[in-house]
């Protein structure tokens, strides 16, 4: 139910940011029976969410990591149903070149049983890469358990889907100014749009948190991570159910990373592959439905992060993914740069700011892998304080 600027009645829950953070919040809000408003300052979702590979990355994740992202996954399942939008359970593939990157796999296999990690040799690798490949794959591992979405369709779509409940309330272009918190049951909400009111404020924006709460931010070292990232068309034939993973994947998420192989594999990379790890790359790829390659993606952190994109950086990225699936150069569709929020201390937070006040940021580049069980937690944790403060 969309509805004029004008409405001023309260809610359950008012949620800032239409990301998939926001938006997973406003899913579990229904779920739960809440009447749930939101606002974004764009017109459409246009950061992080749309920005990233739709990669729902559960098989690598590790501890509550790992519990949150198999609660996403049925979320994600779900809501592509409810929402008619693109999703589907290919699984991920990690692709190995050198004895290191094999002896990464062979642990995680070993830890995780061969139903969720199961070791395929080379003919199996290629055949998943339509065929082709570098050379020099030695094998590979299929991780069951993770899926894609085309996040530029979902996001859109899972906004549109609520945007149709009963009792849920978008307000686009509307940006959040802070709450007046007074430890009544009933915040106002003030916003460049006027105020509104709501038994719980829920402040979902990404990377953005320093502009709305620089303290937190600040306590949280929370920083900008600029992430470059193209989009291009690869031979038709060209055909790759599985989210693409390599060794720089496997420096990089946890499942992987705790491996005592780990190690050895920074050091080879470092010498085979110093161009890779000058860019801190993480070569990674998904193909969306209509065959184009989301390809990526290079990392630099800092408070405030340059808009310019680096021809070198993408030439590097580029050139290691078409050596990887076997291909010639691609044809470029588009270029961008994405950003997302960044903790040295964390890879999430959920922090009450005022008695009424949630802020939630992935700070760890997995929003889209862990959102939907991000969501239920926050609302587990806030349940008793929402029973009380049910406003209809
Ligand atoms: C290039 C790239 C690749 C990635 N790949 C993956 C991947 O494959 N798998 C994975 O799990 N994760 C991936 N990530 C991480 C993931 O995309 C993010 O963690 C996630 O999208 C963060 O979602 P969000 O809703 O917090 O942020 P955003 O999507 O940035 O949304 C924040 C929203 O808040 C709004 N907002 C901000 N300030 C205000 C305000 N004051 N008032 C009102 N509205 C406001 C903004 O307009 C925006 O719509 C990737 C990220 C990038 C950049």
């Amino acid at each position: 139910m969309s509805e004029s600027i004008s409405s001023n009645h309260s809610t359950d829950v008012l949620i800032v940011g239409a990301g998939i953070i926001g938006l997973a919040h406003a899913a579990e809000a229904v779920s739960r029976g809440l009447s749930v408003r939101i606002i974004d300052r764009d017109s459409r979702a246009v950061g992080a969410s749309i920005r990233n590979f739709g990669h729902c990355c559960v098989t690598a994740q590790s501890g509550e990591l790992l519990d949150l992202a198999t609660a996403a996954r049925e979320g994600w399942l779900r809501h592509s149903k409810l929402a008619g939008f693109f999703s589907v359970e290919s699984g991920g593939l990690a692709v190995a070149r050198n004895l290191q990157e094999v002896a990464v796999l062979e642990e995680l296999a070993a830890r995780r049983g061969a139903d969720q990690v199961k070791l395929v040799n080379a003919d199996a690798v290629r055949q998943q890469l339509s065929g082709k490949g570098d050379g020099a794959i030695m094998a590979g591992a299929l991780l069951r358990d993770d899926i894609r979405v085309d996040p530029r369709e979902a996001v859109a779509k899972l906004a549109a889907w609520l945007a149709k409940q009963p009792r849920v309330w978008f307000q686009w272009r509307t940006s959040y100014l802070g709450t007046d918190d007074d430890g009544a049951q009933l915040s106002t909400i003030r916003t460049s749009r006027g105020s509104f009111r709501a038994s719980r404020v829920i402040v979902c924006v990404g990377h953005d948190l320093d502009y709305v709460y620089p303290e937190l931010s600040e306590a949280f070292e929370v920083n900008r991570c600029a992430l470059q990232m193209a989009l291009v068309r690869p031979p038709a034939s060209l055909r790759i159910g599985p989210a693409i993973l390599t060794g720089t994947s496997m420096l990089r998420y946890p499942a992987f990373a705790e491996t005592a192989a780990a190690d050895e594999l920074k050091k080879e990379l470092a010498a085979r592959n110093p161009e890779l790890l000058a860019i801190d790359a993480n070569l990674m790829l998904t193909q969306r439905p209509d065959g184009t390659l989301i390809i990526g993606d290079s990392h630099y952190t800092e408070t405030t992060v340059d808009p310019f994109l680096s021809e070198q950086t993408q030439d590097t990225l580029l050139g290691a993914a078409a050596h990887l699936l076997g291909t010639g150069n691609f044809q470029v569709i588009q270029r961008w740069q994405g950003v997302y929020a960044s903790s040295p201390q964390q890879n999430f937070l959920i922090k009450d700011i005022q008695s009424n006040v949630t802020a939630v940021s992935v700070t760890s580049g997995i929003g889209m892998t862990i959102s939907f069980g991000l969501a239920r937690k926050t609302f587990d944790q806030l349940e008793n304080a929402l029973v009380l403060s049910r406003t209809h």
